[in-house]
Formats: structure tokens, C-alpha cells, sequence
């Protein structure tokens, strides 16, 4: 199986101004040095307010530091008022973007159709999608997440070609551990994540399941980013909270 190399996403949320943005970008880059991120994929998903500051600071300076964005429209462009088009994210420099974070599916009701179009709409403009899915409480309770995170990942994948789906980014993010400072276990971590390539692997063979980089999320710190990277299936973090602390990101980038 072909190495792949790990990623660390940094999701701000709704959080940091274009100021505090830039603070944040020049502390990180002095954080890490240039073995740690050539080792480590290291990115953050700023508010799309602060994307012209991020990429002006990375373009600037050079920082092997990639960014994105927490959504996108599934239309190419027009009469969207309030939208942001794939088009835009990349005119901007963006390589990455995040789809159906569970904070869209529940306040925004982004169902996997819609996750669907958002991924085919990324993937057309040459965006890595990051998809997200990830299962509430209720259905843990019941020990149904890896049946409910094969349906939606069979939804928000709908359609894709193999050679789409080896090039994007999956994120497990079990949504009773988002912001809630409940870690899943990396047990917990792997079971779905070894599930999410196990279903990869049978619609799209096991050749471009090896390829596709599955991230865990959920409450991820410096203090437990190692053990859960030492699962075999978990290639990287999705990181919302620690990401909003330059040396806390910058410890989980370091994680080796
Ligand atoms: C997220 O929202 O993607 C996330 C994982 O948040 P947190 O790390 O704060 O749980």
C-alpha cells in the first residue's frame, strides 16, 4: 500500500478576522519548520473573509502552508446572492474545501444529494473536496455508525469516477465529539475510518481506497493527536477548536 501523507486541517469556523488571520498564519509558519511541513500537510480553513489576507501571507513569504474553504456553492456561478463558487475559491488559491460539515447538515439541512453536487462542483474546478460525515448519538448509541456513515458516504460520493474519488479527502467526524471535548477513542477512530476504506475499496477497488487520505475529527488536541494517528486507517485531522492556537496546531502538525 502506497504511503500517504498526513494531513492536518485546521476548520476555524465562524472565528478570527482578517487580522487575527494574519497573526495567526505568521505564527504557525514560525512554528514549523520546513522538514515538519514537507512531512505533514498542513492547512487551515479560514472564514472565506480571510482568504485574500491568508493567500497574500502565503504567497508573500512562500509558506508550504495550504488553504481552503468551510463550503461552496454547487452552482458554477450567476444569481446566487450570498454564494461562494468554486471559481472564486481557486482564483483565490485555494486547494481545499470542506463539504457537509455536520454543522451544514444540521443548521443548514445539507443532505448527502447536496454534498454530492458541492463535491462534483469542487472536483470540476479542481478543489480537493474534504467530505465530511459522521454520526450523532443517538445512532452510536445504538452502535450504528459504521452502517450510517456507509450510506452517507455512498450519498455524498454518488456518481464519482474512481479516479474523482482518489484524489479527495474523507473526514470521519463523529458528531457527539465535535467541540464537545469527547474524543472518539482511536479504537472508535479506526472502526470507521477502516470501514470508510473498506466500502472505498469495494465500490472503487483497493488500489484508490489506498490513495484517499481518511481524517478524524472530533476534539482533537495536542495531548491526543499521536495515539490516534497511530491507527492504521486515519491519515490526519480535522481540527476545529485547536486550530484557533497557533502553537496547539502547531504541536498536532508535529505530531511524529
Ligand atoms: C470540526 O468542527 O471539524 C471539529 C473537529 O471541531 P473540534 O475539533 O472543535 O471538535
Amino acid at each position: 500500500t502506497p504511503a500517504r501523507r498526513p494531513l492536518m486541517a485546521g476548520n476555524w469556523k465562524m472565528n478570527l478576522n482578517h487580522r487575527e488571520a494574519n497573526l495567526l498564519i505568521q505564527k504557525l509558519a514560525a512554528s514549523l519548520n520546513e522538514k515538519q511541513l514537507t512531512d505533514v500537510e498542513t492547512v487551515v480553513l479560514p472564514p472565506y473573509t480571510d482568504l485574500r489576507t491568508v493567500q497574500t501571507l502565503v504567497d508573500g513569504d512562500k509558506l508550504l502552508i495550504g488553504y481552503g474553504a468551510q463550503d461552496l456553492s454547487p452552482h458554477k456561478g450567476g444569481a446566487y446572492t450570498g454564494e461562494i463558487s468554486a471559481a472564486l475559491l481557486t482564483a483565490l488559491g485555494c486547494t481545499y474545501v470542506v463539504v457537509g460539515h455536520s454543522e451544514r447538515r444540521t443548521y443548514h439541512h445539507e443532505d448527502d444529494a447536496l454534498v454530492n453536487a458541492k463535491a462534483k462542483a469542487a472536483l470540476a474546478s479542481e478543489l480537493t473536496p474534504i467530505v465530511c460525515v459522521g454520526e450523532g448519538l443517538d445512532i452510536r448509541e445504538q452502535d450504528g455508525q459504521v452502517a450510517y456513515v456507509r450510506g452517507q458516504l455512498d450519498g455524498s460520493l454518488a456518481g464519482l469516477t474512481a479516479e474523482q474519488v482518489a484524489k479527495l479527502v474523507v473526514a470521519y467526524e463523529p458528531v457527539w465529539a465535535i467541540g464537545t471535548g469527547k474524543t472518539a477513542t482511536p479504537e472508535n477512530a479506526q472502526e470507521v475510518c477502516g470501514a470508510i476504506r473498506q466500502r472505498l475499496a469495494e465500490v472503487h477497488g483497493q488500489e484508490t481506497a489506498d490513495q484517499v487520505r481518511v481524517l478524524y475529527g472530533g476534539s482533537v488536541k495536542a495531548a491526543n493527536i499521536a495515539a490516534i494517528m497511530a491507527q492504521p486507517d486515519v491519515d490526519g485531522a480535522l481540527v476545529g477548536g485547536a486550530s484557533l492556537d497557533a502553537e496547539e496546531f502547531a504541536q498536532i502538525c508535529r505530531f511524529p
